[in-house]
């Protein structure tokens, strides 16, 4: 649907849809109505827009029998539904003007909408920036993944310290997806196999349902609307349990249930250490045998056969986690449909395409032999299998190298012998890609050395990319309006256009509607601190932000290392020249580790230190702004000056949030490292404020056995920052409360390394603040440069390089409609068309 000028016929109907929706659907009197009612009656009438065209791009994905792709994940990040869902649908204003004649605020309503926290963090919101560009670009595709009970931990701070409440985000009715209650597929686990003849038979000792639960997915714009599929586990209706009603015992069946439910119960909080429980093995392998089942089902019903499974379906493995479906469908392949060994790899190898997320061996997963044969006992044996054959092919490519057999080999034989699910994915994909051109390179120079020689045409690189309609449109009005009147809307949905804002980079106008609007959106931001936290901002200071997961090698305890050792400056010069300053933190740490939750607190210590020192005249203040999601995120960004992307270089594979943030206009400072490099390129040296060591300088450092102490006892500040923490400075009602970070935990990530070199790049930040015309002028050269960092480029990468997907067109979209009357009559009601 195509956007509208308002009419009052127009607003008159949709109050009369939203209404119906209000009396027919929910059952209430909407002058009883409550926010969440005006919310949820909103919501249906908008989902009946995309619902009609997410019924018809199914139907001409069918006629044409177009290829797809399926994205398995384990986690989406998908942040609130409604005001996406508008926007796509071209009636944000409408709806607005609707609502208003009701008597409700439209910016209320949405923020009404509770965020579904189903991912950790960048891997998960990456997912769900794909699912909005594939749809936008036509792509047929649906994304896989688990419907958890509970999803990522609600964040409180008491004392400083992180508090872990459980996020019952379905407390809350959500009105958006369909349950599909035909939808339902058999998961099944442990027992044995035995052979019969030339077959392997599996007797499972458990089985579980998968049953789905569908979210429509509007592309901007346009007809195209796929869908996110999410499983939730229940207890079978028949087999294991039912012995136990049989038995008359119906508590121990209930219990039973229990436990099976257990599969979709909770997320798993980390997404960069590996954390091998059962349970996640459980998990994954729910997520893969319900999606794959599903696959094959759509397929078959669609083509009769499996025949031309390869040429009609890709599966897309986000990261490691659901490799699981590549036994899985050499399991159905071999085991139901009877195909040989050979034809069954023939077409799971060209099925599967894998992205690797991050170098880091702690988050690398391996899965015990033992537990796997335990849990999945045929999926075992079939790795097994893969293993030999793969490891034939090696032998015969590099004979007599042994060394590089046990390399490669799926199945690490040190210790307890573990299957590797990395070299799985590797072995089993057509295509292998790294997320940014700096970790896609030291993928194949590193982890994935020896895949280089034994499959040289296998990798490559797909930088990642954010969707500019959440990031910017619906993140940043203000910034979007500037963008249509200057360089025309086409933006949207062809980043590119950006390009053209580089001709206004100088022009007096554009710079200062671009400052007028960042600093609107710190008043907002500083409005929204005032308000939750009670803490009081000058938007006129640097507003200087690090929001992401809260871990080590994102060091924002080098970010600490900077603010004290400000804080001492000023304290030893008061009366000098300074520039105000806000650092906003916001992020959660996993549960159980222990170096980040201190890292926390840290900041929060040193925040009330700092906030409440009168002698510093608020020309420093640290926040901690608690529960980092998707809609915080929303408001921070576009209120940033000041982008914190410091990971130590060769640790962050790409980041997301430094692309968020250079397309709002903030600077970054940063290390090169992950998409940073790529943003460097972009915006060029003057525009971007680098530090800190390179990659081989790290290597270098490490091989030479690296020691802070080296650059605790060489330079004077750092020396007193870190003293400080230590003697207690910051937690005088604790003094030993931080004898364990920084030194004596040998500073891994090696901050004490980088610290002089970042603090001087903070020295040039607050100069070049100074110059306020020169600074947004850099504001707007970052935002004109980011046209690359869309998602939409992404997912065409992705589909031209290694999926080998055609978009669809607009009029193959429209094709023939079966249900036209029923969108006629429906229609009618809104009379929109
Ligand atoms: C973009 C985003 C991330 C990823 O941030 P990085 O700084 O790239 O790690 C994590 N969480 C949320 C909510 C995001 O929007």
């Amino acid at each position: 649907m195509s956007r509208q000028s308002l009419s009052p016929e127009m607003i008159k109907s949709v109050k009369d849809a939203i209404l119906h929706k209000m009396v027919f659907a929910l059952g209430v009197e909407p002058r009883d109505a409550s926010k969440r009612n005006w919310l949820n009656a909103t919501l249906r009438v908008v989902r009946d827009l995309s619902t009609e065209e997410w019924l018809q791009t199914r139907r001409s994905q069918v006629a044409n029998g177009s290829r797809r792709v399926y994205y398995l994940s384990m986690e989406f990040l998908m942040g609130r539904t409604f005001s996406n869902a508008m926007i796509s649908e071209g009636v944000y204003e409408l709806i607005g003007a609707a609502l208003k004649e009701l008597g409700q605020d439209l910016e209320d309503i949405i923020n009404e909408e509770g965020d579904p926290g189903l991912g950790n963090g960048g891997l998960g919101r990456l997912a769900a920036c794909y699912l909005d560009s594939l749809a936008t670009m036509k792509i047929p595709a649906i994304g896989y993944g688990i419907q958890y009970e509970y999803g990522m931990f609600r964040q409180e701070i008491c004392n400083g310290e992180q508090v872990e409440q459980p996020d019952e985000w379905l407390e809350n009715e959500f009105v958006w997806p369909y349950l599909r209650s035909s939808k339902r597929f058999p998961v099944r686990f442990g027992g044995k196999t035995w052979r019969e003849g030339k077959k392997v038979v599996w007797q499972p000792e458990e089985e579980i349902t998968a049953q789905a639960h569908d979210q429509l997915i509007p592309g901007f714009e346009t007809t195209s609307t796929n869908s996110l599929r999410l499983w939730s586990a229940h207890a079978s209706g028949k087999g294991f349990a039912l012995s136990e009603f049989n038995r008359g015992d119906y508590f121990a069946a209930m219990v039973k249930q229990n436990s099976s439910e257990n599969v979709s119960r909770v997320l798993y909080p980390d997404d960069s250490t590996y954390n091998g429980r059962e349970l996640r093995l459980r998990q994954e392998y729910f997520l893969c045998s319900a999606s794959v089942q599903d696959i094959i089902r759509r397929h078959e019903a669609e083509f009769g056969s499996c025949v031309n499974l390869a040429d009609k379906v890709a599966i897309h493995l986000n990261d490691t986690h659901p490799t699981l479906a590549v036994p899985e469908l050499m399991r159905i392949l071999i085991d139901e449909k009877g195909y040989s060994w050979e034809q069954a790899w023939a077409t799971t190898s060209k099925t599967f395409f894998y992205t690797n997320h991050t170098l880091m061996s702690e988050a690398l997963e391996t899965w015990p032999v033992e537990m796997l044969a335990r849990v999945l006992p045929r999926h075992l044996e079939i790795i097994f299998d893969i293993n030999e054959h793969f490891l034939e092919e090696v032998r015969s490519q590099f004979p007599n190298d042994n060394e590089l057999i046990s390399r490669v080999s799926l199945i690490d034989e040190q210790g307890d012998r573990r299957v590797r699910m990395a070299w799985l994915a590797v072995v089993a994909s057509t295509k292998v890609n790294g997320v940014a051109k700096i970790h896609s390179d030291l993928m194949v120079e590193s982890i994935f050395a020896d895949f280089a020689r034994i499959f040289p045409n296998r990798f490559t690189n797909v930088t990642n990319g954010v969707t500019p309609r959440r990031w910017i449109k619906i993140a940043n009005p203000g910034l979007a309006n500037i963008l249509d009147k200057y360089i025309g809307d086409k933006w949207l949905t062809d980043l590119s256009e950006l390009e053209k804002f580089n001709d206004f980079a100088d022009d007096a106008d554009a710079q200062s509607q671009v400052a007028a609007v960042k600093f609107e959106n710190k008043r907002r931001l500083a409005n929204y601190i005032e308000e939750t936290q009670g803490i009081i901002l000058n938007p006129e200071a640097i507003f200087d932000v690090q929001i992401k997961r809260i871990h080590k090698y994102k060091r924002q305890q080098m970010n600490v290392l900077h603010i004290i050792t400000l804080y001492n400056r000023i304290l030893r010069n008061p009366t000098a020249d300074w520039t105000p300053r806000v650092f906003i933190f916001a992020g959660k740490a996993a549960s159980a580790y222990y170096a980040a939750k201190k890292v926390i607190r840290l900041i929060n210590d040193v925040a009330s230190v700092v906030n409440n020192d009168s002698r510093i005249n608020d020309l420093i203040k640290v926040v901690f702004i608690p529960n980092y999601g998707v809609s915080l995120a929303q408001i921070i960004i576009p209120a940033a000056d000041v982008s914190e992307q410091i990971s130590l270089a060769g640790t962050e594979a790409s980041g997301t949030s430094n692309m968020k943030f250079a397309l709002n206009g903030a600077l970054t400072i940063g290390t090169l490292d992950g998409a940073n490099v790529e943003i460097l390129d972009r915006v060029g040296k003057e525009n971007i404020f680098i530090f800190g060591n390179e990659v081989e300088q790290v290597e270098e450092l490490r091989r030479n056995g690296y020691s802070p102490y080296h650059y605790y006892e060489k330079d004077s500040e750092l020396n007193e920052a870190i003293s400080q923490i230590l003697n207690g400075k910051f937690s005088p009602e604790d003094p030993y409360r931080y004898q364990d970070l920084i030194l004596n935990s040998g500073d891994y990530y090696q901050a004490c390394a980088d610290y002089r070199s970042y603090v001087e790049a903070q020295e040039k930040v607050a100069q070049a603040y100074r110059n306020k015309k020169a600074w947004i002028r850099s504001a707007i050269i970052n935002i004109a440069n980011m046209g690359y960092f869309s998602s939409d480029r992404s997912v065409m990468d992705y589909a031209n390089n290694i999926w080998k997907i055609e978009p669809m067109s607009e009029e193959q979209l429209k094709g023939d409609s079966t249900i036209d009357s029923i969108i006629e009559s429906s229609n009618k009601l809104l009379n929109l068309k």
